[in-house]
């Protein structure tokens, strides 16, 4: 079988990317055009029947990604199962399957038998969680271990997966030399393939032998997205050695993943302040040859938790801006607990409005959305309105909850409303596309 950049390269344009093309109003050369440089990746796995097809990348649509799983502490099968239908239900593009604790076998199928979007994982939990429970110690992981269960989960259906390649015993001396860190380490798989290195005084396994977990990949046409094991976890310590020694290794390995013909994606943080946000992206884009660049938040500051999603929406704004093609959601329960359902709902929608922004500021072209909502506001049309906003049903329950006197207003400004006042005067001047158009407005 050959993946969707293989096929794009020999021209040929699959169904998944004409499914792309129409969902993102672009053509379907143009769409194939970019799979072939590998600036689009579109999540595909045969052995999952049904799956929604979604691009990721270059001219698209940003894209949420939106997280769940066990832990050792919480197990609940179908507080996932309603996790994932949640997410489902707000409009997450992508969803990763990230369990640690329990039976992980029955709770990734029992996940991917209850939704249909593109499910993707990491599969360095597993090994190291079932290796812990083997022999009391994840450090002795086996590699063939690993390898075999990266095919696994995918022969399951997994359409991407995070994997921590780009960690090599030269990123681990950098975190050496630079006095360790502020913030530490703060990726699971990423600390967990740290501590086998260490344990084992060996190289890592999925560095050593990338062509081997390309050919899984390929395989399966699933997306190898490079996992950013060394993350910064602290505005302190973004852009530090360590961490950029891992982003190079990551941009050579797309470059590399690419050549041999599988479907490449490179993480990045984290933690980074404002100001290096453009600069970040800037990086990774010019160092992997445009490689889809997911990246989680990030978040611009230490000190937001309980309103961590909020926090990274303005990191996943900027980043969308700037040209991040997928964002992990961070819900309100980010650094402090494992999230519940009214945490996904939550951290999916504002991240969707957060990457909206961003792509309103990405693509001018495409605003005409914000167009139409702003005349019907003008124009006191209150359920075209509602029908053009991303969250109507919020809307409804806030202006229902406080009902006017006047229907044309709300409970605002009342008598004093700015919106029937500024048409009064100005309602015979208006002309060219700020006349309202007639008929029903988009969905
Ligand atoms: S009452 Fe005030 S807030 Fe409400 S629609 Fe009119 S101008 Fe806007």
């Amino acid at each position: 079988m050959k993946t969707q950049l293989e096929l794009a390269r020999e021209g040929v344009i699959t169904p998944q990317m004409k499914t792309v093309a129409r969902d993102e109003n672009l053509t379907p050369e143009y769409v194939c055009g970019k799979v072939a440089q590998g600036e689009i990746v579109i999540p595909n796995n045969p052995n999952r029947k049904n799956q929604k097809v979604v691009g990721i990348g270059t001219g698209l649509r940003t894209k949420v990604n939106a997280s769940i799983g066990t832990s050792s502490d919480i197990y609940d099968i179908d507080l996932e199962v309603r996790k994932a239908r949640a997410i489902q239900e707000e409009g997450a593009d992508t969803l990763m399957e990230l369990s640690a604790g329990g039976d992980l076998d029955k709770v990734r199928q029992t996940v991917l038998d209850s939704t249909d979007l593109p499910v993707g994982n990491v599969p360095l939990y597993q090994a190291f969680h079932d290796t812990a429970r083997k022999y009391k110690n994840p450090n002795k992981m086996d590699p063939e271990f690993l390898f075999d269960l990266i095919e696994k989960q995918l022969a399951d259906g997994l359409s991407f997966m995070a994997i921590h390649c780009g960690i090599n015993q030269f990123s681990i001396e950098r975190m050496r030399n630079q006095g360790f860190r502020y913030g530490g380490l703060v990726s699971k798989g990423g600390t967990f393939m740290v501590s086998w290195m260490e344990y084992n005084k060996k190289e890592n396994p999925l560095y050593e032998q990338f062509d081997r977990v390309c050919a899984l990949m390929k395989k399966y046409d699933a997306v190898l997205s490079l996992g950013n094991g060394i993350r910064a976890g602290a505005i302190h310590d973004s852009h530090d050695r360590a961490q950029m020694a891992e982003m190079i290794v990551n941009c050579e390995l797309a470059e590399l993943g690419r050549e041999m013909g599988c479907q490449m994606m490179v993480e990045g943080p984290g933690h980074v302040p404002l100001d290096e946000i453009e600069g970040n992206i800037m990086l990774e884009k010019r160092m992997s040859g445009n490689a889809p660049y997911y990246v989680l938040g990030p978040l611009p500051c230490d000190i937001g938790a309980g309103y961590d999603h909020i926090t990274a929406a303005i990191g996943a704004a900027n980043s969308a801006r700037y040209g991040a093609d997928l964002i992990c959601y961070i819900t309100p329960a980010e650094h402090l607990a494992l999230p519940n359902e009214a945490d996904v709902r939550e951290g999916v929608r504002v991240t969707r409005l957060a990457v909206h922004i961003g792509d309103v500021a990405k693509y001018p072209d495409r605003r005409d959305r914000e167009r139409l909502v702003s005349l019907a506001r003008r124009d006191s049309r209150w359920d075209d309105m509602m029908r053009l906003l991303m969250f109507p049903d919020k809307a409804e329950e806030v202006r229902k909850s406080r009902s006017p006197e006047n229907e044309k207003t709300c409970t605002m400004c009342g008598d004093f409303c700015a919106m029937q006042r500024g048409m009064s005067l100005f309602e015979n001047d208006i002309r060219g596309d700020k006349v309202s158009p007639k008929g029903d407005m988009p969905n």
